[in-house]
């Protein structure tokens, strides 16, 4: 059965990277009947914040990345770290270090300055225990191979070769009696059962290292997976110049989260030639294989397309439910029932062309608002006392059309006959009369959604 995890450290807010990290994680474990985990990396004190591990949770939770079980916070199992490292210690797997921070710095100067290699290599790792001193510090350090080579096998990166020469026999328990970082990871992954690790290719030195665990405790590798980080549109490393680089960020710019997790989806993994698709889609298709193996570019005009096909194909009470956690997200005031009640009818003709979620609410002013209906600068201008006159004389026409359709084509067109013009002409001043904007959906549409009594009052008002 397979098992994933994403394991964020909660030292800022969750970057696009992380969260893609998420998703590919969850789609790995969803497509497979598996389990999606979440821990929690909180064993750097100094700078865990609670707030962080906040922000992580708003983000999964908004991109609809849900996990299984509890979360598991890393820093609560130090005890059952120092464990594992006195049981290697028991094993022989590892051994007492007493060197101080001094004698391993002239080591490193010593070294330095014959131009060998820097790693520590530690005087303990075969000392008699007879020699050892009494009531000293000392570190548990892992008794690693010397010769040879480790070799990740990576699903996306295929075999990485390391000289074991290139590793130290690194600390697994700090002579103040705290876990390492690389030894938590390991002792969580194999207690949590995890199968598979997806992460950054930033992790994937770090994997070396924790294979060694892995072997020393006679534990079952999970299968490594190490994705390229994800690069600006200029194909250098992602940074706050090229724009939002935390998740939330893309919650307040009003992209939809089904939008999101496609585009993340495809940012860095392929399916042919696949850009839309659903999430069941997604779950079914998502494996290792399709990961390639260079960074993958961020495409805002991509990212716009994905979440302008997902906003056409939403369901309307869905779509709804995105524009409410928009607004929250966003800190405006929330709808009311009549907003509401107007955005359903309204979501037909809304939902089509709009890319975003700001773009939508921009068409869907005519519903938001009340009569009598504030025109912008530019609506305001289509309301001269021309077509002031013509609205005027559309009313009684109206009032006899019936309403549908065709029947409010026919009367608006009668009047533009009338005048000699063509209805585009009139359209303009509907818009501005009807919605106070220039960009609305059609101007029949608004009177279907709108009803008879409200179009009429709202011709009306602009008329006066
Ligand atoms: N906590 C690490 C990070 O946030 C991830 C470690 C891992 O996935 O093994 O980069």
């Amino acid at each position: 059965k397979v098992v994933t995890r994403f394991a964020p450290s909660p030292t800022g807010y969750l970057h696009i990277g992380g969260a893609r990290t998420a998703l590919f994680n969850w789609l790995y474990a969803r497509g497979r009947g598996g389990t999606f985990l979440l821990r929690i990396e909180d064993t750097d004190r100094a700078r865990s914040t609670p707030e962080a591990t906040a922000a992580i949770l708003q983000g999964l939770d908004w991109l609809g990345l849900d996990h299984d079980g509890e979360v598991v916070s890393q820093a609560a199992r130090a005890d059952r770290h120092a464990e594992v490292a006195h049981a290697l210690l028991d094993k022989g797997a590892a051994y007492k270090c007493f060197s101080t921070q001094e004698e391993i710095e002239a080591f490193r100067e010593a070294a330095r300055a014959e131009g060998r290699s820097t790693l520590f290599r530690s005087p303990w790792r075969d000392a008699d225990p007879a020699t050892h001193p009494e009531d000293a510090p000392f570190a548990i350090r892992l008794k690693a191979p010397e010769t040879g080579e480790t070799v990740i096998r990576d699903a996306v990166q295929g075999d990485v070769r390391i000289g074991n020469d290139q590793l130290d026999d690194m600390i697994l328990l700090r002579s103040d009696g705290t876990p390492v970082y690389m030894l938590a990871v390991v002792v969580d992954d194999h207690d949590m059962g995890v199968t598979h690790v997806i992460r950054g290719d930033d992790h994937l030195n770090n994997a070396a290292r924790q294979m060694g665990i892995y072997t020393a405790m006679g534990w079952d590798l999970p299968v490594y997976a190490h994705i390229p980080l994800i690069h600006g549109p200029d194909g250098k490393k992602l940074s706050k110049r090229h724009g939002a680089v935390g998740l939330e960020e893309y919650q307040v710019m009003g992209y939809p989260a089904a939008g999101m997790r496609n585009y993340l989806a495809r940012l860095g993994w392929s399916h042919g030639d696949d850009e839309f698709f659903t999430d069941e889609q997604a779950q079914e298709w998502f494996d290792l294989d399709g990961i390639g193996k260079s960074p993958a570019r961020l495409d805002f005009k991509k990212l716009e397309n994905v979440c302008g096909q997902h906003i056409a194909v939403m369901e309307d009470a869905a779509l709804l439910h995105e524009i409410t956690r928009y607004l929250a997200a966003k800190g405006d005031v929330p709808l009311t029932e009549a907003q509401k009640d107007g955005l359903m009818r309204a979501m037909y003709c809304l939902k089509d062309r709009a890319k975003t979620l700001p773009e939508l609410l921009e068409k869907a002013h005519f519903v938001l608002t009340s009569a009598p209906v504030d025109p912008d600068e530019k609506a305001a201008k289509a309301l001269d006392d021309v077509s002031r006159g013509i609205l005027k004389e559309l009313t009684p026409h109206l009032q006899n059309a019936s309403w549908s359709r065709d029947g409010l084509e026919a009367a608006t067109n009668a009047v533009a006959d009338a005048h000699g013009i063509k209805f585009g002409k009139m359209a303009g001043p509907l818009r501005a009369a009807l919605a106070g904007r220039t960009v609305t959906p059609s101007v029949f549409d608004m009177m279907l959604v709108l009803g008879p009594e409200e179009t009429l009052l709202r011709l009306e008002q602009a008329g006066r």
